[in-house]
């Protein structure tokens, strides 16, 4: 027929390094409690839901136009947020959007990987780095952490230097392990990094406002090498939004736009953003009931007889899970629950993100009931 032999990816002439791989794919499963991808839960307030439809209204009278292919005023007012919640003054050449921190690292990996380079991340880490590599025809290479997750930085340094690596991943509060990378050690590996050759270092703090410390932000500052990159899909609670952003030297910001595609942020996306900008303390005021909730979830699941990875994030990872059926049968065992957790793969672990009171509790309730039938 028309349809020729093809019955799936393997008979298209896809590149080999896609040949056998899955997307991306937590799962999205209609069920009461979803705790499995560090969303925020609170939806948007109504006086900010009315203030996204008066700009948005206003920019869908220009829509036959194109967008600001720049952002100007979104960079600026992002640039503005930094500088209040870091304490270091950020202008608009410092900073740069795309659509949610994925787009901002696949513009990164574009613009400093690519064929014949490699990038390194310290695992288990954020598994969208490795993939947004392969995409973009970047070698990856799995750097160690040590089995507590902490980063072992005499085996890292190790690492850069046997791999000369092009990009360096450096994700701090760490997904899905919840801890933060010391700032002595993100230095650290920083110089030695660039002791081996000028490598650029991606800072991931898409948790950052979550943390128990502070922004490596200030970092930048005299390290033209050095990106930090944000997002505001989980402490602004706008997942569904689409925009990160970076911050780093100009020259960086300069870079990326040999490789962003023309107006990749939709007049409707930066309304958007502006909009929620506009109501920064009121969303930041759900990151520290978020941070609490963390908090009694680290402390009742200890309680419970659970061990935890102490948190930097909206999530907690907690085991362990080593019975019949490992980390994969307990989660199955929550869903059976109503929860939905997750399982990133490391065996023994599980991932759960940081709710409302009721759902904390309705997932709290599933692992003490879990508790129970396994000892
Ligand atoms: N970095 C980390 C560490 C993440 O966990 C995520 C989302 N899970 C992202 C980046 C990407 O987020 P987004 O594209 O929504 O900004």
């Amino acid at each position: 027929g028309t349809r020729g032999q093809v019955t799936g990816i393997d008979d298209l002439p896809v590149r080999d390094e896609l040949r056998g791989k899955s997307p991306y794919g937590a799962p999205q499963l209609d069920v009461p409690v979803r705790l499995n991808t560090n969303e925020n839960p609170y939806p948007l307030p109504d006086a900010l839901v009315e203030r996204i439809a008066e700009r948005v209204r206003e920019a869908a009278r220009h829509l036959n136009r194109y967008p600001d292919r720049d952002a100007v005023e979104l960079r600026t007012r992002l640039a503005a947020y930094l500088t209040d919640t870091t304490g270091h003054e950020v202008s608009l050449a410092d900073v740069w959007a795309a659509n949610g921190s994925n787009e901002v690292i696949q513009q990164l990996l574009q613009t400093f990987g690519g064929p014949g380079r490699t990038a390194i991340g310290f695992e288990p880490s954020y598994s969208m780095h490795a993939l947004i590599a392969r995409g973009t025809g970047t070698g990856w290479i799995s750097g160690p952490r040590r089995p507590d997750f902490t980063i072992d930085l005499p085996a890292a340094e190790r690492a850069l230097a046997e791999h000369r690596p092009d990009v360096v991943f450096i994700t701090t509060p760490n997904n899905p392990t919840g801890n933060a990378v010391p700032r002595e050690t993100v230095l650290a590996l920083y110089d030695a990094a660039q002791a081996v050759k000028p490598t650029m270092v991606i800072v991931d703090e898409a948790y950052v406002e979550f943390s128990h410390g502070a922004s490596l932000l200030p970092l930048i500052e005299g390290r033209p090498h050095l990106v930090v990159s944000r997002t505001m899909s989980k402490a602004f609670g706008a997942a569904g939004l689409r925009l990160g952003y970076l911050a780093a030297h100009p020259a960086v910001v300069d870079a990326v736009q040999l490789v962003r595609l023309p107006y990749h942020l939709s007049a409707v996306t930066q309304a958007t953003a502006l909009a929620a900008l506009e109501h920064t303390d009121t969303l930041l005021g759900y990151v520290e009931q978020l941070k609490s909730e963390r908090d009694r979830l680290v402390a009742e699941l200890r309680a419970i007889g659970y061990r935890v990875v102490e948190s930097d994030a909206n999530f907690v990872q907690f085991g362990l899970f080593d019975g019949a059926g490992g980390s994969h049968a307990a989660w199955l065992r929550i869903l059976d629950r109503g929860v939905l957790v997750r399982d990133n793969g490391i065996p023994g672990w599980l991932r759960v993100s940081a709710g409302t009171p009721a759902e904390n509790d309705a997932f709290l309730d599933a692992v003490r009931e879990l508790k129970k039938e396994q000892s």
